[in-house]
């Protein structure tokens, strides 16, 4: 069982990129990901693998192209289906897929299908719900592997909801029992939330045989980033002795105030993300007793699918920060005065 996760240092910022790989290594991370967008991110990485001898994956989203400039400096590559869409609308994802696979054959890479419950693509026929939707999007791709006979790949299907990451996970296997899984509750917030959310569905998933490596997500101040393997690690040490958590006491969990947050990565928009959702976390207290999901996202990348399905949320860019209700936007503000705006626009909900 492989417990891995993610830097989130800006890849370009070498230094601080390699200190954060090193100490997630020491942790105990098989793998450490990277977020790799650009050409500037290649060169970046070109000069952090020298310096590590760490497991590293890049994670793509839209410019799937990159991999054949990266390809050299790492052991894997996870692209998002859903973004395959973005660019290029002329190239069909299936040939994007074959160009990537191409290139991991040539450099013994392996590959990872990351399907996100909040950046989906457009395979969703009528009356699917986000888990027939994310299920189909990952039998294509599982489809696309085998055609082009490709067989180092994993698949991983993430969502902000244990439940829903147990639910999905459990059906992939029943049907694509050969697929080896990467399990992840995304964007589960702060600690103490992100362990329980995270031991929620790995605990019943592992035990039943499902999963062969894991990602404890916590958004959390980049010196503490280490705390995701350790967490991590200790979870598949309890499920190996037998010790699962009483969820009993939790029997009301998720039905007050669940505040979502990504883990932050090098694509976070500004570096005051971690604190922002600690405020939020704080400020919400004012509402307990209402039933209330708010998502605190770090970039466009999962904030605007991912913040559709909460009551409000908020996601970050450069100066400001988007401020929704459900799908409508409610406006843009600065980073010190979004969350006044967000318990305002609470309490006239309440109205
Ligand atoms: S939402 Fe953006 S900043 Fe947050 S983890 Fe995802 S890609 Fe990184």
């Amino acid at each position: 069982m492989a417990v891995q996760t993610m830097c989130a240092t800006k890849t370009q910022n070498i230094d601080a990129t390699v200190k954060q790989i090193e100490m997630l290594k020491k942790a105990g991370a098989a793998l450490v990901r990277l977020a790799v967008d650009s050409k500037a991110d290649v060169e970046a990485l070109k000069q952090i693998r020298p310096q590590t001898d760490a497991n590293l994956v890049v994670d793509l989203q839209e410019n799937y192209g990159l991999i054949k400039d990266l390809a050299p400096y790492v052991q894997k590559v996870r692209y998002n289906p859903g973004h395959l869409h973005h660019r290029h609308p002329e190239i069909s994802p299936r040939d994007k897929v074959k160009l990537m696979i191409d290139v991991a054959k040539d450099n013994d890479l392996a590959l990872r299908i990351g399907v996100n419950f909040g950046s989906l693509g457009p395979n969703a026929g009528a009356g699917m719900d986000q888990m027939q939707i994310a299920l189909s999007s990952a039998y294509e791709h599982c489809d696309y592997m085998e055609q082009f006979d490709f067989a180092s790949y994993v698949v991983s299907l993430k969502s902000s909801d244990p439940q829903s990451v147990i639910n999905i996970n459990t059906e992939f296997a029943k049907q694509r029992p050969q697929v080896p899984l990467h399990l992840g509750v995304t964007e589960a917030g702060m600690l103490p939330d992100a362990e329980i959310k995270s031991r929620m569905a790995f605990e019943k998933l592992l035990a039943q045989g499902i999963g062969d490596t894991i990602r404890v997500s916590i958004a959390i101040a980049d010196s503490e980033k280490d705390s995701e393997v350790i967490i991590g690690k200790q979870i598949v040490d309890d499920v190996n002795a037998g010790r699962f958590t009483d969820f009993r006491s939790f029997k009301d969990y998720g039905t007050g105030i669940n505040v979502i947050a990504c883990p932050s990565c090098s694509r976070v928009e500004n570096g005051k993300f971690v604190q922002l959702a600690g405020l939020v976390r704080e400020a919400v207290e004012e509402f307990k007793g209402r039933r209330l999901t708010i998502a605190v996202m770090g970039c466009r990348v999962n904030g605007p699918g991912e913040t559709d399905h909460a009551d409000f949320g908020m996601w970050c860019a450069p100066t400001f920060v988007n401020l929704k209700k459900g799908t409508n936007l409610i406006g843009q503000f600065g980073y010190g005065e979004v969350v006044e705006k967000l318990l305002d626009e609470i309490r006239k909900d309440n109205l």
